[in-house]
């Protein structure tokens, strides 16, 4: 039975397709935007000189210190060169971090934004932000946050290596899985969900084979925006509530701990709820949970948290602070069973 729902499309514009980034200028245009300040990271700064220099004269700059967490220092920075060089749009190229930086701008000066992604995180169609300032993470949901227009161009992920195309794949994922049993589901979100994750178990292993597999780098993307718009529609529960913690608490790196920690989380919630999970479940072997951590292994991903440098001393610490506030799972926790999906992801065992 479908039920009640209610479905909220967010007011983007998606262009999908090999070769699309070469039309930034021209979308620009059409957007009446006179001036864009290209934002990267340092690593990506050759790629924003490239796409400014193809923008019609419509570029008024590079600003390449994006950085992971997005700090509030390096948003004043950027947002003050904004202002500086006269913007009226920023265009991110880059994944998550860059699109963080441009959201940021975005949320202080309401300007538009372009984003031009080459990792999978999903971070370009959510309306939410995470940002940190004296060591401390904070999240922001704003309508200001959603960016304006994103073009997916499957040849700027190339070059993205083989290991990181499989957690940034795997953190995709963790997106679509809890979205098919949050609290606010409804039909078209389960159904770009198991879509999502069908494209990233088709994309991902063809990538591991041969990293420049045009056909496998356009299903990642495609499974990318999907499990990134799931994640932009309903709420999250405890796999990412976890993965917050041990990143903002413990500095474990972003994409690997969902990579790590998704089989726990998840054979932990289909307990409860395999009917909602049972579609994605039949897309790896009847066993969501069970069936991740064998693709995530079979992809050589990193299989325990103790791979990621935390201790085990830590995971007292961390299942404290992910129990701390309520928040909704489908199945109910508390400290312990959280310290003891913990142990199992330290350890690195195949899920029960
Ligand atoms: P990232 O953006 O930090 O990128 C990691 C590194 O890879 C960077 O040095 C980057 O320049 C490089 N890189 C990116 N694309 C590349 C490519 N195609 N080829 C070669 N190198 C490339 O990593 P990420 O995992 O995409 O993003 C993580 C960040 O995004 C975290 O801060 C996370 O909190 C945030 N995030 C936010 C949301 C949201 O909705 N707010 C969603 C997902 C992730």
């Amino acid at each position: 039975m479908i039920g009640v729902f209610t479905y909220v499309s967010r007011p983007a514009t998606i262009v999908f397709g090999e070769g699309k980034s070469s039309d930034v200028g021209a979308w620009l245009e059409r957007l009446g935007v006179r001036r864009a300040l290209v934002l990267s990271t340092p690593h990506q700064e050759a790629d924003a000189v490239a796409l400014a220099a193809t923008l019609d004269g419509r570029s008024a700059g590079v600003f390449p210190r994006a950085t992971m967490h997005t700090p509030v220092s390096v948003t004043e920075q950027a947002t003050a060169d904004v202002a500086r060089l006269d913007a009226d749009c920023v265009v991110s190229l880059g994944g998550g971090s860059t699109t963080g930086l441009g959201k940021a701008i975005a949320l202080r000066t309401d300007l538009i934004q372009v984003v031009v992604p080459t990792t999978y995180a999903g971070s370009e169609v959510t309306d939410i932000l995470g940002q940190t300032d004296a060591g401390e993470k904070t999240t922001v949901r704003d309508p200001r946050i959603l960016p304006e227009l994103v073009i997916y161009d499957p040849d700027l992920t190339l070059g993205l290596p083989a290991a990181m195309s499989v957690v940034s794949g795997l953190n995709a994922m963790a997106h679509a899985a809890e979205g098919l049993y949050a609290k606010d589901r409804n039909p078209i979100t389960s159904m770009m969900a198991v879509e999502g994750l069908r494209a990233m178990r088709d994309g991902l292993p063809r990538i591991v084979a041969e990293p420049r597999d045009r056909a496998a780098r356009s299903d990642a993307l495609y499974g990318a925006w999907l499990c990134g718009t799931v994640l932009g529609s309903v709420a999250m529960a405890l796999h990412h509530k976890i993965c917050h913690t041990l990143g903002g608490s413990f500095d474990t790196p972003h994409a690997e701990t969902h990579a790590v920690m998704l089989p726990h989380t998840v054979a932990f919630n289909e307990a409860v709820a395999a009917d909602q999970l049972a579609p994605a479940a039949a897309l790896f072997g009847g066993k969501f949970g069970a069936g991740l951590w064998d693709f995530a292994t079979s992809l050589s991903a990193p299989a325990s948290l103790r791979d990621l440098g935390l201790s085990e001393a830590d995971l007292d610490r961390a299942s404290e602070i992910a129990a701390r506030d309520a928040y909704p799972n489908p199945r109910p926790f508390d400290r312990k069973a959280i310290r003891s999906l913990l142990q199992e992801a330290w350890e690195g065992q195949r899920p029960r």
